[in-house]
């Protein structure tokens, strides 16, 4: 029986091939690797497609938070506010600027950061750094809100959510990134919007702190032989540049594909087994870059699945807080109770735009199939 991956990097590729090999093909006879007109052009682009003044090119998602955090200030003795239930880039940076992770509990009904759990510790806090976990926006008015009354920067974690939007009071629809101080992106290749390698973004609408940006990403400089500051090497790559540029087009389609293949599963696997399906809160729409179930049979319905030759993740299954590099922080299991409950029960169903529906079939059939024998 054929099988049913988690993800499908060259079902992308042959979709978009034919732009792509252009676009880089143009770079290598041009011979313009480092800071070529496609990264300038690819960052109008991304930056237009978020509604933003400025996209800043950077060479992976971690470096889009490093640089933000650090542009922003944070240092030893600081504390940054960031959930637990994550990928480990979004705390690693904080910990190289000498500052400490303040992990923060989840909203047990879509896995984003719980504005309650954030108010008690937003005095203590340099930044707050909510992340669109799934590609689910977070409640960013509630949080904006908290962070405005501690006079602390909002910045969005959006390496997993190119797209989303979130609807203000006002009806003003916002897309991921152009809510807080600046927002963080990722472009790995598995992302919604993936490169052929590592490569990210910073958008913001603050010009100071675009040109800090650009600067410090570029060794500091501001002229070829200037060094304004004490910089680092992570720059945009121009041929992910181009990619990235080739692939920016349909992605607004990609993650309404996506939506139809969410609401299809999510139809599908009502009442099947103990399975529940992450909330949608109105006004904050997702791009699922993951499709996350909860069961309690996770591990066993997990195991299932691979031997079907369904692909399945899990993301993630330890959080921050527990694993063995923040040990030093003196967290203990119970500490985040949602965030560790969440951990043990959630499993990634197959999304990509390509998804077929034969194949979401497949993986329907493959989980009724478990739920049947238990
Ligand atoms: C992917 C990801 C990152 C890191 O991005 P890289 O491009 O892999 O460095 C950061 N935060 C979250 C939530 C991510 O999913």
């Amino acid at each position: 029986m054929s099988t049913v991956p988690l993800v499908d990097l060259k079902a992308s590729y042959a979709r978009h091939r034919d732009a792509i090999d252009a676009a880089m093909r143009e770079v290598i006879d041009n011979t313009r690797f480092i800071q070529g007109r496609e990264v300038a052009e690819f960052e109008a682009a991304f930056a237009a497609f978020c509604g933003t003044k400025h996209a800043v090119g950077v060479a992976s998602g971690t470096a889009a938070l490093h640089l933000t955090l650090y542009a922003l200030g944070v240092g030893p003795g600081d504390a940054v506010a960031v959930p637990s239930h994550t990928f480990i880039a979004t705390a690693e940076p904080v910990t190289w600027l000498g500052a400490t992770p303040r992990f923060v509990e989840i909203d047990p009904a879509t896995g984003g950061m719980d504005p309650a759990a954030l108010k008690a510790v937003a005095g203590e806090v340099k930044v707050i750094m909510p992340v669109h976990i799934h590609g689910q926006p977070v409640d960013l008015a509630a949080i904006a809100e908290i962070a405005e009354d501690a006079g602390v920067p909002l910045v969005e974690d959006a390496a997993q959510a190119h797209g989303a939007d979130y609807t203000r009071g006002d009806g003003t629809v916002v897309r991921a990134g152009g809510y807080g101080v600046a927002g963080c992106f990722s472009f790995y290749p598995g992302k919604n919007l993936g490169a052929f390698g590592d490569a990210g973004a910073i958008t913001t609408n603050d010009d100071d702190l675009a040109a800090r940006l650009r600067m410090l990403r570029d060794h500091g400089r501001t002229t070829k032989y200037e060094h304004q500051v004490v910089g680092y090497a992570e720059r945009l790559d121009t041929l992910q540049a181009a990619v990235l540029g080739a692939k920016l087009p349909t992605v607004d389609e990609d993650n309404q594909r996506r939506r139809e293949l969410a609401a299809a599963y999510r139809k599908r696997l009502a009442g099947v087994g103990d399975l529940t399906v992450l909330a949608q809160p109105p006004g904050r729409r997702g791009v699922f870059h993951h499709f996350v179930v909860r069961t309690a049979h996770r591990d066993a319905l997990l195991r299932h699945l691979k031997e079907a030759g369904v692909g399945a993740g899990i993301h993630y299954p330890v959080p921050l807080h527990l694993q063995p590099a923040y040990a030093g922080l003196g967290y203990r299991r119970g500490d985040l109770p949602a965030t560790e409950a969440f951990a043990a029960e959630c499993l990634s169903l197959p999304i990509y735009p390509e998804l077929t529906g034969e194949q979401l079939d497949r993986v329907v059939i493959e989980v009724e199939g478990y739920f049947e024998r238990v």
